[in-house]
């Protein structure tokens, strides 16, 4: 796993070594997975291949912080405090791009911002906001009834796959009777409605 371009004065090696110490085996094996995605999906739709596979590897990287580092964060680098409303579900994409510039230097506003939006998805996305909230739901290591379709409707057309995952999160959350993320569904009602 190398990185030519970093986008962080932090090198490759030092940015790999953090993202592993941060989190278990298994979530490390997701993140390379959703970097390879990535990539391929960068090289599909005309996006930087290397920047794509950085902003997938590191997506994660705050998963597995703990709920009491969460909290302390929100109330003081001044996150919205409707935050403290949710939890780690929502929390390591929008407060994890905190611990990502803190100890992975990544500055790239970009890059953080697909960061934030890759669980809740967003009203408004960029290429490489799609291709890192594709790359997580579709990268080799899932296995949820219905991957391969989702897989084949994202290679053919990346804006259907985000449709796609919106519709398909919003029956799972909701066949548990889980509390939706307003922004969650408001992405729904822009990506995943039929014309
Ligand atoms: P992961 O970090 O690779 O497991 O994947 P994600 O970051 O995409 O999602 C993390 C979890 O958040 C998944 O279990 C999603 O189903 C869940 N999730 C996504 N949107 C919402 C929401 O609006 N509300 C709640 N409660 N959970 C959500
Ligand atoms: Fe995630
Ligand atoms: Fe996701
Ligand atoms: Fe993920």
């Amino acid at each position: 796993l190398f990185f030519k371009k970093t986008f962080s004065p932090l090198s490759s090696d030092e940015i790999v070594n953090r993202e592993k110490n941060n989190m278990d085996q298994h979530r490390f094996d997701h993140c390379i997975g959703v970097s390879q995605t990535a990539r391929k999906l960068a090289n599909l739709n005309g996006y930087d291949e290397d920047k794509a596979a950085l902003a997938g590897f590191i997506h994660d990287y705050a998963k597995q912080v703990s709920p009491a580092d969460f909290q302390t964060a929100i109330k003081t680098q001044g996150f919205d405090l409707d935050l403290l409303n949710w939890g780690p579900a929502i929390w390591h994409g929008i407060v994890g791009t905190y611990f990502i510039k803190r100890d992975l230097k990544i500055t790239d506003e970009e890059i953080l911002t697909a960061v934030r939006r890759h669980t809740t998805a967003d009203t408004q996305m960029t290429t490489l906001d799609k291709i890192v909230y594709m790359a997580d739901y579709i990268e080799p290591g899932r296995t949820f009834a219905g991957v391969q379709e989702a897989r084949d409707v994202t290679y053919a057309n990346l804006d259907e796959g985000v449709g796609y995952q919106l519709a398909h999160t919003l029956e799972f959350l909701i066949s548990k009777r889980s509390k939706i993320y307003p922004l969650t569904l408001d992405s729904y009602n822009v990506w995943s409605i039929k014309k």
